[in-house]
């Protein structure tokens, strides 16, 4: 493409052409000495940008907010969202979307930079990022791309040489995110409320044109994209529920509309098979704990689906009628995704009526004894079982039933052995693991830890030999694992 820059930069700034009640322009706000700490060397290469360049001071001050690659129109997005279940105006207080990066496929993914700054919609927040926290968010979101669930991804985490403030002072960081978009449940939610219907509309068929592209000749595309969001939702909680992912602060703002998990804050993976786990430090209810996920799923769904009402139909109680109807049709839709991804784990390929029977009683027995949700499936997967659930009879009698439906297969015990292989990962982002890389990296600028996690993340469904030591267990601790927002 003949714009392109020598990083590689081939911007287009679609977004930036809606109207303005979208968006503020926004510069990001220069930082004193950027220094990049990791770069995501096969993300650029995919986006068609030069490692060599990004990693060079040019290329860091772009990643820090300090210059502004050629064709960008910075900018901060609007929008509301309900959080823990309470309407806001919210927006992006610390980010700024660059543009929209386009690759040699004609591809298209947001660039945006998070931590670079104030913009008009910080409130009373400082605009500001922190190592840590940015570097969780690579490591977790860059796992979640492993395990191959729709994210957004993380090109490069720049340490800007500022302190910020926090509880102490902490060393200040921008991230440089990729997304499909970041538009959100809470871009329309904001629309809907503050804006005409005129603009709803062009937000809609914006989304439908960059997302949803074949429905755009739909008779009521605007009913079509909401069964088509549900239909993405219910695929994308049905893969966080299968790896036991936990995504801890599933505001309407943190959904978006491409099917990506966005948002990782107070995001973790649960060990100990518990569906009342909770992580985050402020969800004292519980709302977002992971056998949560699917239901609140639901409830932010109907939140987007309000927002819709007004292009749905012009009589707004058949346009209330034809969105629950698509609305109820997310639990059907989620229990189908998760019974096929279930059954992989348990190296079932074909359905029958009492799989889900299977599956709850493993998921029961787990619970009662209290076993790692992860390393289950391993030992199940590599025949390796040790402890107080398969020493339990309970068990011995699921294990007979379990290797009854698998003989009822035509597959043979091998196939069956590669697709659980292929669905139940030899590593996940575990606390204790993330916890330890940080501690390196942020105390000690010692990134080596983070780099190797990074590493067996990347693939990991390998089951390699370097692999079978992340499997390990923490050493238990009378302090349950805390996350928190807004770091
Ligand atoms: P989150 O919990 O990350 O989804 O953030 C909720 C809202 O708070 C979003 O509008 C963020 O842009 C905003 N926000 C979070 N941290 C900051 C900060 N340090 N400065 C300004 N705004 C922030
Ligand atoms: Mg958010």
């Amino acid at each position: 493409m003949e714009n392109k820059t020598k990083v590689g930069w081939n911007f287009d700034n679609s977004y930036a052409r809606l109207p303005e009640v979208f968006f503020s322009n926004t510069e990001p706000t220069s930082v004193r000495s950027p220094k990049l700490i990791i770069l995501n060397d096969s993300l650029a290469a995919s986006l068609g940008l030069d490692v060599e360049t990004l990693k060079s001071e040019e290329g860091v001050a772009v990643q820090a907010g300090n210059q502004l690659p050629e064709g960008a129109m910075p900018l901060a997005q609007a929008y509301a969202g309900h959080q823990f279940g309470h309407f806001t105006m919210l927006g992006d207080g610390r980010a700024v979307l660059l543009g929209e990066q386009i690759t040699s496929s004609g591809e298209r993914f947001d660039i945006q930079l998070k931590g670079s700054g104030r913009t008009p919609y910080s409130r009373g927040g400082d605009g500001r990022a922190t190592v840590g926290p940015m570097l969780r968010e690579y490591i977790i979101s860059e796992a979640m791309h492993g395990l191959g669930i729709p994210t957004t991804r993380s090109l490069a985490v720049v340490s800007t040489g500022e302190p910020v403030m926090r509880e102490k002072e902490l060393p200040g960081a921008v991230l440089t995110r990729v997304a499909a978009s970041h538009i959100r449940f809470g871009t329309f939610q904001y629309v809907a409320k503050w804006g005409s219907v005129e603009e709803l509309k062009t937000l809609a068929d914006y989304t439908i044109e960059r997302h949803y592209p074949d429905i755009k000749d739909d008779g009521n595309r605007y009913l079509t994209l909401l069964q088509q969001v549900v239909q993405r939702k219910a695929m994308l909680i049905a893969k966080w529920q299968q790896v036991g992912f936990i995504h801890g602060v599933m505001n309407t703002d943190n959904m978006t509309l491409s099917g990506e998990t966005i948002d990782y804050g107070p995001c973790a993976f649960m060990d100990t098979y518990d569906p009342e786990t909770v992580f985050s430090s402020i969800d004292r209810q519980g709302r977002y704990a992971f056998g949560n996920q699917p239901k609140i799923a639901a409830w932010n769904l109907a939140r987007f689906a309000e927002a819709l009402l007004a292009l749905i139909h012009e009589d707004q109680d058949e346009a209330v009628t034809l969105a629950q109807n698509e609305i109820s049709r997310f639990a059907d839709h989620f229990r189908i995704h998760w019974l096929t991804g279930m059954r992989a784990k348990l190296g079932i390929f074909h359905e029958e009526e009492q799989d889900e029977q299977l599956i709850e009683n493993l998921l029961q027995l787990m619970d009662k004894y209290h076993a790692d949700y992860t390393n289950t499936f391993l030992a199940l997967t590599f025949s390796k079982q040790e402890g107080e659930l398969f020493a339990s009879e309970e068990f011995a009698d699921w294990q007979k039933r379990w290797h009854a439906r698998r003989e009822r297969q035509q597959e043979s015990k091998d196939a069956s052995i590669d697709l659980m292989k292929q669905s139940n990962p030899a590593v996940i982002p575990r606390n204790h693991r993330v916890e330890e890389a940080l501690a390196a990296a942020v105390e000690h600028e010692d990134y080596s830890v983070m780099n190797q996690l990074l590493a067996v993340l990347a693939n990991p469904y390998a089951h390699s030999d370097e692999q079978a030591m992340y499997s390990t267990l923490p050493e238990s601790t009378t302090q349950p694992y805390q996350t928190f927002c807004g770091t």
